[in-house]
């Protein structure tokens, strides 16, 4: 039988596009056509060219070209094209993990590669639950997790997430075994009363009550983000969060999950962003995504701890767990050079230094605006929160659409910037993302400071 190709031309869209046969996620907006990339810019098919201050939403750390991993992939492919992870590794695997964990951060040992972020929190979730059936334990297999926080979409990593809008379709499909406690987020958490001690205090206090409640011998882990990134904007923690949440976890015999799929691989000038908290040993597994592969190629991990690894090899032997391209070795390669890239240029190095000049110029040139309210981060992962009166801290209500607005306006001016995405939880975060790509110059530093100003201005300006 011979297939009869439709013929019908395409109908051509205003943009000179075909007709977009993309299931685009909204509808209510048409989203422009990028159709090349170059440093830290693209540029859409009407050839306007944009900065991409965000790097996508926290992807892209090279920037939009990079010879160099597009020719590691290429190698790859005429070696090997595909490996079938399962029974079979690869060069390219072993030499990614070995990178990665090659001096072993916080005990880290081991890795798992798969495709995305959501996968990497669904594999770290059933990791965990394992490791506790192999541990004799398997009444432990309830998580906590903090409100308004973001592990992904899938279905296993939205259970986990406190992200409201998100969640509320699929609310027939949520784990009742997930309980969420407040997160971190002293600008609007932390009473005016309330010295820093006693704030720490009060989030320590309740995840410890939370364990009691449940019972230690119910649950298998606590999850967190180091930085929570599109829920609440760039929050970092307070000074001894995360050592006072290992110490309650140690104390009653509970994993410790730290996801760094959006802020981690470098984004705090750190290569993972719970290394510049002072004391702080460390996770038990941790997720990584986004910049492992910063954008050449889809690509994530699990990182384990030794422990973690053993419980499983010294029992049943087989994580029961695992997909068709995971660890492909045509993205171990891709993101095996990116990473090669980023020690041997510095750019950890560059993350610090125009880390600092973005928080010096942002705070200097846009504090004063009558609508910023905080402006927080580390390295280059940067958010500004607006507040309707933030000398009051009076927060924009729900559906102000803020944000949004500040994110058109910026397109408007060449400037991609991340915004607000859905309704997350009880404080209604009205923010935008700042986080380019870790080769950012001197020079493109202070010109997004500069659009920044301009966008908000001219938003404010809009309001009157
Ligand atoms: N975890 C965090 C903290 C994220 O920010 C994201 C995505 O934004 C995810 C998990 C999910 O990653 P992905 O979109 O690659 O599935």
């Amino acid at each position: 039988m011979t297939i009869k190709l439709d013929q019908t031309p395409h109908k051509v869209q205003a943009n000179g596009h075909p007709e977009s046969f993309i299931f685009h996620r909204s509808q209510r907006t048409k989203p422009a056509n990028i159709i090349s990339g170059s440093g830290i810019k693209f540029t859409l098919d009407n050839g306007r060219t944009i900065i991409d201050a965000s790097a996508g939403p926290a992807v892209a750390c090279l920037g939009h070209s990079e010879p160099r991993v597009a020719q590691a992939v290429m190698r790859q492919m005429e070696s090997l094209s595909y490996a079938y992870s399962m029974g079979y590794t690869t060069d390219a695997a072993e030499d990614l993990a070995a990178h990665v964990l090659h001096n072993r951060p916080g005990g880290l040992g081991k890795a798992i590669f798969v495709n995305s972020g959501s996968e990497a929190t669904d594999a770290a979730l059933k990791l965990a639950t394992q490791y506790w059936i192999e541990a004799g334990r398997p009444s432990k297999n309830q998580f906590i997790a903090r409100k308004q926080s973001y592990h992904g979409n899938t279905l296993g990593a939205l259970c986990v997430s406190g992200h409201e809008s998100r969640r509320e379709f699929y609310q027939p499909w949520m784990s009742k075994n997930v309980t969420f406690v407040d997160p971190c987020y002293a600008y609007r958490g932390q009473g005016s009363d309330e010295t820093d001690a006693q704030y720490l205090q009060r989030l320590e206090t309740e995840l410890e009550e939370t364990i009691v409640r449940i019972g230690s011998d119910n649950v298998a882990a606590f999850i967190l983000e180091t930085i929570p990134g599109t829920t609440l904007g760039c929050v970092p923690p307070v000074p001894g969060y995360l050592s006072a949440m290992r110490r309650i976890c140690d104390k009653h015999g509970i994993l410790l999950m730290l996801d760094e799929i959006m802020c981690g691989m470098g984004k705090t000038g750190k290569m993972h962003a719970w290394e510049c908290e002072g004391d702080f040993r460390g996770p038990d597994i941790q997720t990584i995504g986004k910049a492992l592969g910063g954008g050449f190629v889809p690509i994530s991990g699990v990182l384990a701890s030794q422990k973690i690894f053993d419980a499983i090899a010294q029992g049943s032997q087989t994580l029961a767990h695992g997909h068709t391209f995971q660890a492909h070795p045509n993205a171990c390669a891709a993101a095996l050079e990116v990473q090669k890239i980023i020690a041997e240029r510095d750019l950890l190095g560059n993350v610090a230094a125009r880390g600092e000049q973005l928080e010096r110029e942002m705070k200097a040139e846009l504090s004063s605006l009558p609508h910023v309210g905080n402006i927080r981060g580390r390295g280059l992962f940067w958010a500004i929160e607006f507040m309707k009166d933030p000398a009051a801290r009076t927060p924009f209500a729900r559906g102000s659409g803020y944000s949004d607005r500040v994110v058109e306006v910026a397109q408007g001016l060449g400037l991609n910037i991340l915004g607000t995405l859905g309704h997350t939880g009880e404080y209604h975060v009205e923010h935008v993302i700042i986080s380019p790509p870790y080769i950012i110059s001197q020079e493109e530093v202070s010109e997004v400071v500069r659009l920044l100003r301009e966008t908000i201005v001219a938003v404010d300006q809009e309001g009157k």
